[in-house]
C-alpha cells in the first residue's frame, strides 16, 4: 500500500508535545478559503503547465504524466505558484516501511509524530497500517484533523491513536459551507465524540478579520464544551500563502488586536487552556 505525501518535517515543535516528526498527506474533502497550504488540496491532474516552469530540471513528462525528481528539486516551490489546480507535483508515494526507516533514524530525537496534510483521514486504511508500526517504536501519535469523516466508527484507527487536533472552523453550518464547501454537522459529531473518549489533543479555529460574529460564535460554543479538558487554539488568520480568492474574500491581511482580545477573553472565560498563536 502506498500513500501520497506531499512533504515530511522531521522536527516541528508546533505541531503536538515535544520535537515531532510532520507528515502531510495530499487530498483535502475540504476547499478553505483560508487554507495555507492549497497545494495540498487536489491531486495532480498532469496538465503540464508546471513543467517548463522549473528551472532544475525536476519535473518532465514519461507518458503524459508529470514525473517529480526529487534530487534535482531545489524547492523554490515555482511549480506550485503556477498550478491553478490547487495541486503539487512534487508528491512522494511512499509505503508504510518507507516512512518508519525514515522514523527509525529520527527516533533519538522525536517524541512522536503527527499526520497532517491535506486531511490525513483521506487515507485511514494507511494511516492504520502506520500507527501499528509506530507504536511498536514507542513513539506518540497526534492526528490533525478537519473532522470529516465519523471517528466514531473508526474504531481500530481511534484505538491506535493518542490524541486529534481537530479544527473546527465553524459552528454555523452556512458560514461552514462557505468557508470550506462542508457542512459542519460531522466536526461537531467529532467534537463530542473525542471529548467523551478523552482524545481530543486541541481544538482549533481560525479568528478571521471582518467576521467577528461568526468568530464569537465558534469561540464561545468550543469553549465551553472544552472547559478544562483539552487545550483551545486561535489561530490568527493571515494571508500568507492563502489563494488569491481567499485574499478577496477576507479583504483584510489579518484580523485586528482588539477583536483578537475580545475572542480570547471569551475563550478564556469557560476554557483556561486557551491562547492565541
Ligand atoms: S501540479 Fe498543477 S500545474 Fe503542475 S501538472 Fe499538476 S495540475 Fe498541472
Ligand atoms: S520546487 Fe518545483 S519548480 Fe522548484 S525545483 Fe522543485 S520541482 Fe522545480
Amino acid at each position: 500500500m502506498l500513500a501520497p505525501i506531499n512533504k515530511i518535517i522531521n522536527f516541528s515543535n508546533v505541531d503536538g508535545p515535544g520535537n515531532r516528526c510532520v507528515i502531510f498527506f495530499q487530498s483535502c474533502p475540504f476547499k478553505c478559503l483560508y487554507c495555507h497550504n492549497p497545494e495540498t488540496i487536489n491531486y495532480c491532474n498532469h496538465c503540464q503547465k508546471c513543467v517548463d516552469k522549473c528551472m532544475s530540471s525536476a519535473l518532465s513528462v514519461v507518458d503524459n504524466k508529470v514525473v517529480y525528481d526529487s534530487n534535482k528539486c531545489i524547492n523554490c516551490d515555482t511549480c506550485i505558484s503556477v498550478c491553478d489546480n490547487f495541486a503539487s507535483p512534487k508528491i512522494n508515494y511512499m509505503s508504510v516501511n518507507d516512512i518508519i526507516v525514515k522514523l527509525i533514524k529520527l527516533k533519538p530525537f522525536i517524541k512522536g509524530i503527527t499526520v497532517s496534510g491535506g486531511e490525513c483521514t483521506n487515507h485511514k486504511q494507511f494511516l492504520i497500517e502506520l500507527f501499528k508500526e509506530v507504536k511498536k517504536l514507542d513513539l506518540h501519535i497526534l492526528m490533525d484533523s478537519n473532522g470529516n469523516i465519523d471517528l466514531s466508527i473508526e474504531e481500530e484507527l481511534m484505538d491506535l491513536v493518542d490524541g486529534v487536533m481537530l479544527d473546527v472552523k465553524s459552528v454555523d453550518d452556512k458560514f461552514h459551507y462557505i468557508l470550506t464547501s462542508k457542512s459542519c454537522d460531522m466536526v461537531l459529531n467529532n467534537l463530542d465524540y473525542l471529548l467523551s473518549v478523552d482524545k481530543l489533543y486541541e481544538a482549533r479555529t481560525v479568528l478571521l478579520p471582518n467576521f467577528m460574529v461568526e468568530n464569537l460564535k465558534t469561540v464561545n460554543y468550543v469553549s465551553k464544551k472544552l472547559l478544562l479538558k483539552s487545550q483551545y487554539k486561535l489561530i490568527k488568520y493571515r494571508k500568507y500563502g492563502v489563494s488569491e480568492k481567499g485574499v478577496d474574500f477576507f479583504k483584510d491581511d489579518t484580523i485586528n488586536d482588539e477583536d483578537v482580545k475580545e475572542c480570547l477573553e471569551i475563550a478564556l472565560k469557560y476554557c483556561n487552556n486557551s491562547f492565541i498563536v
